[in-house]
């Protein structure tokens, strides 16, 4: 199964905390890395004074079920915040399965696709990079949700 993680950060090193989430991901037993996005910085979407978020979208290939993977991304997110995440709350490292193949997941714990993909510029761009023919289930083809974007900001580093 190929499936697309998206990931985002803004905090202590938000680049390092990418590049360590991708590891960790490769490490696991039947989780492989097989395509990187780029990084891209963009501004908090509510405005507020937090610092810009770095996102980036990795593909992995694994035997892993959709709610496996899950787990796994949870697991990194819990490794990630204990080793360096210095206020209770705060938001080190997040992993988003945004697609997982051509299934459709609609449950308590796990919604796939995304649910929020179609809105989020930083979700689209990085995925439409590494597929820009991509046909979302459900959604529909990448480009068409990147045309009904409204305005945005982000920038590809
Ligand atoms: P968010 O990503 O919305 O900022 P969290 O990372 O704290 O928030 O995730 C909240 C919950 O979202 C998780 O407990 C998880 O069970 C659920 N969830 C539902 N669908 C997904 C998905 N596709 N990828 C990751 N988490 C998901
Ligand atoms: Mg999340």
């Amino acid at each position: 199964m190929l499936a697309y993680i998206g990931l985002g950060s803004n905090l202590n090193n938000p680049k390092q905390q990418i590049k360590d989430a991708v590891m960790a991901l490769h490490a696991f037993e039947d989780v492989e890395v097989v395509n990187l996005s780029s990084l891209y910085q963009s501004p908090p979407v509510d405005g507020s004074k937090q610092p810009d978020y770095i996102n980036a979208m990795v593909q992995v290939k694994t035997h892993l079920t959709a709610l496996e993977l899950l787990h796994v991304c949870q697991a990194i997110e819990t490794q990630q915040h204990r080793v360096r995440e210095k206020k209770w709350g705060a938001r080190t490292i997040d992993l988003d399965i945004i697609t997982y193949g051509v299934q459709v997941v609609a449950s308590k714990q796990l919604v796939v696709p995304h649910p929020e993909m179609m809105n989020r510029a930083f979700v689209l761009i990085p995925l439409a990079e590494l597929e820009d023919d991509l046909k979302v289930p459900v959604l529909g083809p990448i480009q068409d949700l990147i045309a009904k974007l409204g305005d945005y900001e982000l920038t590809k580093l």
